[in-house]
């Protein structure tokens, strides 16, 4: 495809909350969305790496940016006809995935749209039906986390996210362990520790977590394969998985046993099928992971995750748990009227989330137009 328009925003979305982690607190989620045209035809790409590089090193005006100065100077007029030669046209700047990711999303949504395939299926997918796990960040006590566990539990999900930093860790996992001794439970420490807090994590394992997630520095392979030699419980590596070639260093010296890929922080949706493929290859499931997107973003991870090494429920949250209302229309919403809540996919390729023109103005911070 010629790549003839790309429009570029960069937008704060407020939340209802301030999501809280080990790296700090955000009151809106910064974004980018990006619109690509081409034969009368636009696709909306999206990828949020927060307002300030916390979680990586790349932050949403940084993004914005690079977008700006670099990506859509590159692209646009070119004849782009596959993710690979998009990818390769971008492969020349070094690092910022998330850059990448939202413009690699713009494409994968207009190339399915001139398919007329629903993007799930373009991507390899094979089921329509994503059952989704819950998520619980920082809160102020302990009674109120174990209250909203409690509810989780009763809506039927299957496994359990808790956040985990210093101050939020044995007696909040204590807490919640004695009143849930048989929950599917999870911990994201979000890069939070050091090697040095190996005996913190052998204690860990007495809680028989079904992993921990980016215990160690969010750049890291080698001292997480130490760590996994010390204890039982499997880690999870997610920061540290940036690209294909970072995730087979880490299977390769066995520094975790699961990957959370997100297709933001690995580049957007090609990079992430191909870590996909390269760890069912090597017996390594995958779950996917989100950045609290709009319901443009997180259609590309429920898209994700219907592929087959996807195994373990994804963090994919309704539009209404963070939002009063989403920047995207339609909202993400979960099925809840089976026994595990999950998000029905549609087999109808016209039927993603676009941004609603009047969100957008009102959440806009700055933009930009090429063609
Ligand atoms: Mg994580």
């Amino acid at each position: 495809m010629l790549i003839e328009r790309i429009e570029i925003f960069h937008v704060a979305m407020p939340l209802i909350y301030p999501w809280r982690t080990a790296y700090g607190e955000d009151a809106s989620i910064e974004s980018l969305l990006i619109k690509v045209s081409s034969e009368d035809q636009y696709g909306w790409g999206e990828a949020t790496p927060f307002a300030a590089p916390c979680y990586s090193p790349e932050w949403a005006a940084g993004i914005f940016s690079m977008v700006n100065q670099w990506l859509a100077p590159a692209l646009v007029k070119q004849e782009i006809p596959s993710s690979e030669v998009l990818n390769q046209a971008m492969a020349m700047f070094k690092g910022n995935h998330f850059a990448k990711a939202a413009v690699d999303t713009a494409w994968w949504s207009l190339h399915s749209k001139l398919q007329e395939k629903p993007l799930y299926q373009t991507l390899g997918g094979t089921r329509n039906r994503v059952p989704v796990g819950a998520d619980f960040g920082v809160m102020d006590s302990l009674d109120e986390l174990v209250e909203a566990v409690g509810g989780a539990v009763d809506d039927g999900f299957p496994r359990v996210k808790l956040k985990f930093r210093p101050g939020w860790d044995l007696a909040m996992l204590e807490a919640v362990r004695s009143t849930f001794p048989e929950l599917t439970i999870h911990i994201d420490c979000n890069s939070g520790y050091r090697l040095e807090d190996s005996s913190m994590f052998q204690e860990i394992d007495r809680f028989h977590l079904a992993m921990i997630e980016q215990p160690l520095q969010h750049d890291d392979v080698v001292d997480h394969a130490k760590l996994a030699q010390k204890i039982e419980t499997p880690i999870c590596l997610d920061e540290s998985i940036n690209s294909i070639d970072r995730a087979r260093q880490a299977i390769e010296m066995q520094s975790c046993r699961w990957i959370n890929v997100k297709p933001g922080r690995v580049g957007g949706l090609t990079q992430a099928v191909a870590i996909h493929d390269l760890c069912q290859d090597a017996g390594i499931p995958c779950w996917v992971g989100g950045m609290l997107e709009s319901a443009v973003g997180a259609s590309f991870c429920v898209a994700l995750a219907t592929l087959d090494n996807f195994t373990y429920p994804p963090d994919i949250f309704p539009s209404s748990r963070f939002y009063h209302r989403d920047l995207a229309d339609p909202p993400l919403v979960l099925d809840t009227s089976s026994d595990v809540p999950h998000v029905v996919v549609s087999d109808d390729f016209r039927k993603v989330p676009e941004p609603l023109p009047e969100e957008l103005e009102k959440c806009c911070v700055q933009r930009a137009v090429f063609e």
